[in-house]
């Protein structure tokens, strides 16, 4: 059956639907069983069906859905206090997506400045290849002419800078310039692990210059890299961050965090959402937490990457002429590939795995962070099978 065409097409829907998960397995109507290593995008962390998930949203569900920002919210004051005694920051505002959390971040980082006395102070590096969402200006801070073009004049105030050059991003640094915008880990843009190096960097231009700087780990953050948040691994710490994905394990719910002294402008009126931070999806990211944040489950997550990036060079040392590159933080993992990545994604979905693929010609390996030996041996016999055949046609191509 095709899709229906009362849905507004801007994606490329693979031809499949599921009914149930379970763990990292999803399974159609006709039963058919299919290993997600996409799990939403990096969102389901926990996998599909996590019982603590279910408990804690049906819970909820018969108490309590939704009240407004116009009352306080207990679960949301909680999982606040959770998130900053296990950050940097000292305040979050909850949204609903991480195009969301961006557009506050951005917010943000222009109030300080203008609350400041230094209104003239509202532009925004970004770096190429980035991914930040589709609203205007997260859109606008992403700088993909391919997703602007048509939508009228960009957002202004982005000024994009080649990624990895500081001398680049020293120069584009003006008067006006009043942040710093990245992934730690660029998702989107190809599972580049930003050098720890260029991030200390980046902080140490943004003390000098009285710039803030902004992590974007809607995709790096709540243990999908084996620590809660991907800067940690840098010891590098932002101004201000958003998140999301994981945050609600499929729950949708977004959130930026930040310093007392970076949201100092953000006083009463001067940010909302309806939904945001609901009690629905605060009780779900807070059973989120509760499975996430424990020094145990980390070390699992770091554990189970390092097996599997292990067993992925393997493969990657047999085909050679299919994998150019296995990189990544954890589990937000990507394979480079000599091959079309399409192809590859393609090949992996008649092994029965999904995969999403990303800039760069790369694949990428979003497991949910629960995955064991079974799941691992399944994507890894997948992997390899689908690297003969893509390896086979290559040859094949080359010969004639
Ligand atoms: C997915 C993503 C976003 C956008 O999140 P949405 O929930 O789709 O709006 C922003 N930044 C990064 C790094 C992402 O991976």
């Amino acid at each position: 059956m095709p899709v229906s065409p009362h849905i507004l097409p801007t994606y490329a829907r693979v031809d499949l639907a599921f009914e149930r998960g379970e763990g990292a397995w999803l399974y159609t109507a006709a039963g058919e069983r299919y290993l997600d290593f996409t799990s939403g995008v990096a969102v389901n962390a926990l996998g599909h069906a996590h019982p603590a998930l279910v408990k804690a949203l049906d819970e909820q569900a018969a108490k309590l859905w939704h009240v407004s920002n116009l009352y306080r919210i207990p679960g949301a004051e909680k999982l606040a206090d959770r998130l900053c005694a296990a950050s940097f920051a000292d305040v979050v505002f909850f949204c609903n997506s991480g195009t969301e959390a961006l557009e506050g971040a951005i917010k943000m980082a222009r109030k300080y400045h203008a609350v400041a006395g230094k209104p003239e102070r509202f532009r925004i590096i970004t770096f190429e290849g980035a991914f930040h969402g589709r609203t205007l200006a997260a859109l606008s801070a992403t700088g993909n002419k391919k997703y602007l073009d048509g939508f009228g004049p960009p957002v202004e105030g982005f000024d994009q800078v080649a990624y990895g050059e500081i001398e680049a991003v020293k120069k584009a640094v003006t008067p006006e310039t009043a942040a710093i915008l990245i992934e730690p880990v660029m998702g989107e843009g190809g599972v580049r692990v930003v050098p720890h190096a260029f991030l200390r960097a980046l902080r140490q231009l943004c003390d000098d210059r009285g710039m803030l700087l902004i992590f974007d780990e809607v995709q790096s953050g709540i243990g999908r890299t084996g620590a809660l948040f991907a800067y940690e691994h840098s010891g590098v710490t932002p101004d201000i961050m958003a998140l999301a994905k994981a945050l609600g394990g499929g729950f949708p719910v977004g959130a930026f965090l930040a310093t007392a002294e970076a949201g100092k402008g953000m006083t009463a009126g001067t940010h909302g959402s309806t939904f945001g931070g609901n009690p629905l999806a605060m009780a779900v990211a807070n059973a989120i937490m509760d499975v996430v944040n424990t020094r145990e489950f980390l070390a699992q997550v770091k554990q189970t990457a390092l097996r599997f990036k292990q067993r992925l060079a393997e493969l990657k040392d047999r085909h050679s002429s299919v994998i150019a590159e296995v990189r990544g933080e954890g589990l937000l993992m990507g394979l480079r590939m000599v091959p079309p990545a399409a192809a590859m994604v393609d090949e992996l979905r008649a092994e029965k795995m999904l995969t999403p693929s990303a800039g760069d010609n790369v694949v990428r390996l979003l497991p949910p962070l629960i995955i064991g030996e079974e799941e691992m041996a399944f994507a890894i016999d997948a992997i390899d099978r689908a690297c003969t055949r893509l390896a086979q046609l290559h040859a094949k191509k080359g010969a004639a």
